[in-house]
């Protein structure tokens, strides 16, 4: 039974879903989900991301955690950990880059936070070779209790997590749930208003019709990197499609085959994520006592690191490429393409501070 009909079942039997849990369902389904079971990154796949695109993106954000771990006194130790990985591609291009950087690497423990086995096997070989241990582990906690420092970096990981969505009807917040319509189909239906239940911030003047979205598990792990990076030190990156200001707006969406489509159009088929709500997000982490840098584009964060001479030098060394090299950093860092879409924030030990910023 595919995970259409099986998502049918379960509504029929126990009544509509929250948005949370059908994206659950619709991206780590162990027999049917996105990530556990079809993943497919890169051009001919269904979506890119910026390590894609090209080497630099990966190779400024490992000259980033070098960065950090000198500011932090260059420790015998450090953990370096990065969250949804990919195809390791972000990874294996900050490696290689670090190596100019030789004590880092013999200090480094990578680990990677990784739900799709397919996703740790492309991983593994991305990574082999590159003269570091590499570990996996399935999500924070499950990291042995350690005193040594963190530099961890998460790209295109915070829109995974799952959101609830509210919205605003004359009677209160209505939460929009994932149910059925009378020819049996599945289709966004809304809850009884609940006093008590809602989303937790800009629910007094939201007018009618407006979409809200909350996502405690985003909170949660907001919180618990926030805790982690006061115990140990060192600093946290993350890079994605956000929003900022608590907007209202539905970010639900899917993409498959590099094309957008409705998130309910086919379940486990596409890759369904929203914009992760940044503020919500570092006010977690700076609940547990960490530092939260201000959040900017990921084009102006690039170019503070210096990605134009870093082009420019790739450039120098493969003229024949030159074109394709402009075209990438257009792609990474134009206001109306990546550059201005995706945004970048940091969060860190209180005392320490971050490059790029
Ligand atoms: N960072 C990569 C891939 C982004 S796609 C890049 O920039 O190319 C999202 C990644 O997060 C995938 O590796 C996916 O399997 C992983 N992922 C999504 N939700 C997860 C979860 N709840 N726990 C662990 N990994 C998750």
């Amino acid at each position: 039974m595919s995970l259409a009909e099986r998502l049918v079942r379960q509504i029929a039997i126990a009544g509509p879903m929250s948005v949370a849990a059908y994206m659950t369902a619709c991206l780590h389904d162990p027999a049917e989900g996105y990530y556990a079971t079809r993943p497919r990154l890169g051009a001919d796949g269904d979506f890119i991301t910026a390590p894609l695109v090209s080497q630099m993106f990966g190779e400024l954000i490992g000259l980033w955690a070098v960065d950090i771990w000198r500011r932090i006194g260059a420790p015998r130790r450090v953990r370096v950990i990065e969250l949804g990985p990919g195809g390791g591609a972000l990874m294996s291009d900050a490696l290689r880059a670090a190596r100019a950087a030789p004590g880092f690497l013999d200090a480094a423990e990578i680990w990677l936070l990784e739900a799709s086995a397919p996703l740790r096997a492309l991983q593994a070989c991305a990574l082999q070779g590159r003269g570091s241990r590499v570990r996996w582990i399935s999500q924070l906690d499950d990291l042995p209790p350690s005193e040594t420092p963190i530099v961890l970096i998460a790209n295109e990981f915070l829109d995974c997590l799952p959101i609830h969505q509210w919205v605003r009807t004359r009677a209160g917040w209505a939460e929009r749930r994932i149910g059925l319509t009378s020819e049996g189909e599945i289709a966004f239906v809304l809850a009884a208003p609940n006093r008590g239940s809602g989303p937790a911030r800009g629910a007094l003047d939201a007018s009618e019709g407006s979409v809200a979205e909350n996502s405690p598990e985003l909170a949660r792990l907001g919180a618990r990197i926030g805790e982690l990076l006061v115990a140990v030190g060192g600093a946290a990156l993350f890079i994605d499609y956000a929003k900022e200001g608590g907007d209202f707006g539905d970010t639900l969406q899917a993409v498959r085959g590099h094309a957008r489509e409705s998130p309910l159009a086919h379940p486990g088929e596409a890759d369904v994520t929203c914009h992760a709500d940044f503020d919500a997000f570092t006010a977690a982490a700076r609940s547990a006592g960490a530092t939260t840098t201000a959040i900017r584009t990921q084009g102006d964060f690039l170019r503070a690191l210096g990605v134009e001479a870093r082009a420019a030098r790739l450039t120098a060394a493969h003229p024949d490429r030159a074109e394709v090299i402009a075209r990438q950093l257009d792609r990474l860092i134009a206001q109306d393409q990546m550059g201005g879409l995706f945004k970048v924030v940091c969060v860190h030990a209180p005392g320490v501070s971050a490059s790029g910023f």
